[in-house]
């Protein structure tokens, strides 16, 4: 099922969303909708508090190589627990923040740990797309957005025009 993402400002994108103590089939669910709602969108990621639930999980699939088969990833509670040094640049966008993009300097490799849709932990390294994606899902869950990178000039230009689509959206609504 597809579900509406918010546009920022929201106050759900800024909450420090709860950890989940176990994997439950509603969770799976929930994760099933992330996934279609992410392709559909669509993105390479999305975060729960972008369809308006505060917990810790993060959907992704950053497999865009044409002729490859989809790689989608459900994390509960991830967890970066190494960043490399090397650091690299990306043009961000969100899903949240349609159609504005800017440059963001990550890690460029991060260890991240979570747990699966089995509900067992697992480990991965990841590079290039792959890492800056998880990372920005993960920003999500500490309501940290990507503009927050940015200074605060071009965030307001970012927000002011976001608060203008949500205006025009109501209007059609
Ligand atoms: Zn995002």
């Amino acid at each position: 099922m597809i579900r509406p993402i918010l546009i920022h400002p929201d106050p759900r994108l800024k909450k420090l969303c709860e950890p989940i103590a176990a994997v439950t089939p509603e969770l799976g669910k929930l994760a099933e909708d992330m996934l279609d709602t992410m392709y559909d969108a669509p993105g390479i990621g999305l975060a729960a508090p972008q369809i308006g639930v505060t917990r810790r999980l993060i959907v992704l699939d950053c497999e865009k190589e044409p002729g490859h088969a989809p790689r989608p990833l459900v994390m509960f509670n991830p967890e970066i627990i190494w960043s490399s040094e090397d650091l690299s640049t990306y043009e961000e966008g969100c899903l949240s923040i349609p159609d504005q993009y800017a440059e963001v300097e990550r890690p460029a490799e991060v260890q991240v740990r979570w747990l699966g849709l089995d509900g067992k932990l697992q480990e991965e390294q990841f590079s290039g797309l792959w890492a800056t994606c998880v990372q920005h899902e993960i920003d999500h869950l500490n309501g940290k957005l990507f503009i927050d990178f940015l200074g605060p000039l071009k965030r307001q230009m970012i927000t002011r025009r976001m608060e203008k689509l949500k205006r025009e959206r109501a209007r059609q609504a």
